[in-house]
Formats: C-alpha cells, structure tokens, sequence
C-alpha cells in the first residue's frame, strides 16, 4: 500500500511521482487528469482498476453526522451514513475518512482495483494526513492512526491518495451528514425529554417521603408507616440507600453518577427539603448528549 499526499499547493506536480516508488509498482500506477486532484471524478469518468471515496462530516455540539461516497467505473454504491461522537469538526471530518476506508474494505469490489482516490473538504483534516501540521491533541493522533489501521486490509498493492477537494464538489454529501446529524440531534432531544419526565415522576412519589435531619445525615422514610432510620440520603455526590439506587448506582464511580444518573425518589425529597433545585442539581445527567 502507497499512499501519496497532494494538496493544491503541490498541483504543478505530477499526482504521483514516479520516482518516489519502487519500480515494481509502476506499472500499477494511474495517470490521472490534472482536475481530478480538487474535483472527484464522476463514475463515467473513472477508469478500470480506480475507486473513488468522498467522505463528509456535519459536526454540531459533539454530534457528527457522516456520509460517504463510493465510486467505481460505471457504479456508483448506496451512499452510507453514520453518526458519531467527536470532539470537534476536524476530529468529525477524520473520523469520517476513517469510515469510509472501513467501510471500503468490507465491500466487494472489482479485483483489479490498484489505486484509491479519498476526497475531504476539511484542509485541516488534509494537513493532518499529509504531517504539514503534527497532531498534538489525543484525539487526533487516536483519529490518524484509526485511518491508518483502516487501510490495513486493503492490502499493500493500492495506492491511496488523499486529496483535497472544494466543498462545491461535495454538497450532496455536506446535505446528507447534516441531515443525519440532525436525525441523532432529534433522538438526542426526545431521550432528554423521556429523562426530564421521569425526574417528574420522582418528584411527584417523593411527596411520599419525609426527611430526618441528625447532624449533617439526612435520612428519607415513608411519611406514612415509615419507621427509623430511613434510607442515609445525599445531595452531593447524589446517593441514596434504596434498593433502586443500590441496583443502579451504588457500584457505579461518583464521575459515572454525576454524568449520568437521575435521582430518586429520596433524593428529590431531600432536594426539596434543602430547597436545591433538583433540575440545576441533575443538569447535566439529564441534558447529556452522549
Ligand atoms: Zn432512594
């Protein structure tokens, strides 16, 4: 596997150059036409053994939407989409390259296939790749060398180039990653919705519960037939000593409880009877768009 980096700032130069590759190679080598290193070919154009990705992601408040492209002569396969966690656009964009890859080596493509051309709109994404920027933060490095790891199966005798194309050339792709992104964004509200009701619900069965100050221990008991001592209740990190609690949370690190749990019964009681604001204090557990 070769793969060879362009960017239009090296556009005078041959696409691949000859020199740089063993001989052996060369006879697998594509020529291609000089408009191809910014504008994707389109399936007519592309010549036997050439497989074009174009890949694209739409990155909002750590939601990706992902779309990608794949060409061969003659054929063009279902666009895919994918959704995907991202730390920031140019993670989202790489990410995106990396799923394209994945998904390339999954698909069944003609055998004589010698060189991939991967189309991204992102020039930063492009600066990455191509080592013109080093990658300091984790995630970045963790995204590169996800691409790299992707082109493993396609095997050491396809050249793959990365090129950098105008986001003109890839708007279909642009408007299918952010209607993805926008399908995750829906679900993402509807699952805060769901919590923000059973919060509600909480609230409503914790007028049940009366609370025992002792100290600086508060415990939560039935107010009818409710004996002592109650369950030990807290506020801050939120614990509970009831069953359901226990299940769901008590094995659970404080880091995991404060992202993620929704409070109880007897802790909505306590909330009320310290007059917190039970929403401002589960804010984050129930907005979270992981
Ligand atoms: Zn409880």
């Amino acid at each position: 596997m070769r793969i060879c980096l362009l960017s239009e700032s090296n556009l005078r130069q041959p696409l691949c150059s000859q020199s740089e590759y063993p001989t052996e190679m060369d006879d697998s080598h594509h020529q291609f036409p000089e408009d191809w290193r910014i504008r994707p070919p389109s399936i007519e154009e592309i010549p036997p053994g050439v497989c074009v990705i174009q890949c694209d992601a739409s990155y909002k408040n750590g939601i990706t939407g992902i779309s990608t492209i794949i060409k061969t002569q003659g054929r063009q396969y279902e666009p895919i989409e994918y959704s995907s966690r991202s730390k920031g656009p140019i993670h989202a964009e790489l990410t995106s390259i990396s799923k394209a890859i994945k998904r390339l080596s999954l698909l069944k493509l003609p055998n004589n296939i010698s060189s991939v051309l991967i189309y991204t709109d992102c020039l930063y994404a492009f600066n990455f790749i191509e080592e013109i920027w080093v990658a300091k933060c984790d995630y970045i490095k963790k995204a590169l060398s996800e691409i790299e790891v992707a082109m493993l199966p396609l095997g050491d005798y396809i050249d793959i180039v990365i090129l950098h194309t105008n986001t003109k050339h890839n708007r279909r792709l642009d408007r299918r990653a952010k209607r993805k992104r926008e399908s995750i964004e829906s679900a993402k509200r509807k699952q805060i919705a769901d919590r923000i009701e059973r919060v509600e619900t909480a609230i409503v069965r914790s007028r049940e519960i009366m609370i025992l100050e002792n100290g600086n221990d508060y415990r939560a008991l039935p107010r009818e037939n409710g004996f002592p001592p109650g369950y030990l209740v807290t506020l801050d990190p939120p614990g509970c000593q009831c069953p359901w609690w226990k299940h769901k949370w008590a094995e659970k690190g404080e880091i995991i409880i404060r992202a993620r749990a929704l409070p109880c019964k007897h802790i909505c009681a306590l909330s009320e009877y310290l007059k917190e604001d039970i929403y401002g204090l589960f804010s984050k557990q129930i907005g979270r768009m992981d």
